[in-house]
């Protein structure tokens, strides 16, 4: 299979050129020129077997195709168990039992597999420059970590991460070199465009971007709604409903991207933050960027969804059409609060300020009769509560343990480099790394 850009002007490209190019020359996503048709899939395989026979279409004619089976099992070796809530046919989908507890875990670890092999027996060693606001660069860093020929440079405002976030950045050394910029997000995510359409930086230091237009993080992330929904299906005889908290939409994408190849999903409901861009655009407003609000869930605090041209490629560019097939609701801060503090009190369950909005919006279908009550639905547990004790932990009144992959983080020694926030400063840390 070969993959063309959302825009169409660039050439299309291999898996492998795609995966290590991460956005098209044209400044488009990289999809499938088509999409394969239903796969023939199995309930009852284990995470790492669903996702080598879903992706398998997305692998053929591909130099990576002989090695698809060792590279799900590398990422996929943690589970994501679909555990039932209090409430009756309520589930979470928990994708946060990887090493930084978070889904983005499964998309770093795919991708860092993916590119570790399109590296090999390269002379130089590939360069992946990560901007973060905490989640994406500790996925990014752990997953790449220790793998020979690729090296990670991740950005990260100083000051304005929680610590436990900086520390899962600096505390893994070797070829991971985490920079504390003296500036805001912006101008780290300022400062990595910059070096990546550096052409003479680029001439002496390969480099490669990991955000969640990544086509390598993307694909499979469809895998484990196609494992939960699967087996789900099998015992219950019912399509799987979902809420997604949605940032970038790429999480959101795979499973919608699962359903099209025949994965048994029903509807798939988007949840956002205070952003409101993807909900204002779905009940019927113009798509309209906007720059983004700070919000208890800060891995959503996104005001321009970068999956969004991906959908709208999925649809032909159909707004009426992709209008009628997708809800998404905001839940602002103190709906936020509200639900885990509510959860909590209620039925001892806890959970972190992203699935948190996504637990609201399915109160809100359940309380409308939306969600007929012997339909079944899922959140998707984006991070482990541990991750945000610092909003979590008041609101509970107890502490939330730390599951052991992060304390195992959490006890390393950590460093990282002061960085001043202009591209120059940059610039030189690379070509002296
Ligand atoms: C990144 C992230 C999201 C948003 O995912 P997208 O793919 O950007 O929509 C939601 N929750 C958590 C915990 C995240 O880290």
């Amino acid at each position: 299979m070969d993959f063309i850009s959302t825009r169409t002007t660039a050439p299309a490209a291999t898996l492998s050129q795609a995966i290590a190019a991460g956005l098209a020359p044209d400044g488009g996503l990289y999809v499938p020129r088509q999409l394969p048709p239903a796969r023939p899939l199995q309930a009852g395989t284990s995470l790492a077997a669903t996702a080598a026979t879903l992706l398998q279409p997305f692998f053929a004619g591909d130099a990576l195709e002989p090695a698809l089976a060792d590279i799900c099992a590398a990422a996929f070796d943690f589970p994501a168990p679909l555990v039932p809530l209090a409430t009756g046919n309520d589930h979470v989908l928990e994708l946060f039992h990887g090493p930084t507890a978070a889904f983005k875990d499964f998309g770093a670890r795919f991708l860092a597999a993916c590119l570790s092999r399109v590296r090999a027996g390269q002379e130089r060693p590939l360069t992946i420059v990560v901007a973060t606001s905490g989640d994406t660069g500790a996925a990014v860093a752990a997953a790449f970590h220790n793998q020979p020929n690729l090296q990670v440079v991740v950005l990260y405002p100083d000051g304005r991460v929680s610590p436990r976030q900086a520390h899962q950045l600096g505390c893994l050394g070797g070829n991971i070199r985490a920079l504390r910029v003296g500036g805001s997000f912006d101008d780290c995510q300022a400062m990595a465009k910059q070096a990546l359409n550096d052409a003479e930086l680029q001439a002496r230091v390969p480099l490669s971007s990991a955000n969640s237009i990544s086509l390598g993080r993307l694909l499979p992330q469809m895998s484990y709604y196609a494992h939960a929904a699967l087996v789900h299906h099998a015992t219950h005889g019912a399509p799987l409903n979902l809420v997604v908290p949605t940032g970038n939409l790429g999480n959101a994408m795979a499973a919608i991207l699962a359903r099209a190849l025949g994965v048994p999903l029903g509807r798939i409901v988007l949840a956002t933050n205070a952003n409101r861009v993807l909900p204002d655009y779905f009940e019927g407003g113009p798509y309209q960027p906007a720059a983004s609000l700070a919000t208890l869930a800060n891995a959503m605090d996104v005001g321009a969804p970068s999956n969004f041209e991906r959908l709208r490629w999925l649809y032909a560019g159909d707004d009426a059409a992709l209008r009628a097939a997708f809800t998404a609701r905001a839940v602002d801060d103190a709906g936020i609060r509200a639900t885990i503090a509510d959860r909590y009190r209620r039925f001892g369950e806890v959970f972190c300020p992203h699935t948190a909005t996504a637990v609201q919006v399915l109160e809100q279908l359940r309380a409308s009769g939306e969600a007929a009550a012997d339909a079944h639905w899922a959140v998707a547990a984006t991070a482990h509560p541990a991750k945000f004790e610092a909003v979590v932990e008041p609101l509970i009144g107890r502490e939330v343990p730390v599951p052991p992959a992060l304390a195992e983080l959490l006890q390393r020694p950590a460093h990282a480099e002061p960085c001043a926030p202009v591209y120059a400063a940059l610039r030189g840390a690379l070509l002296d790394g």
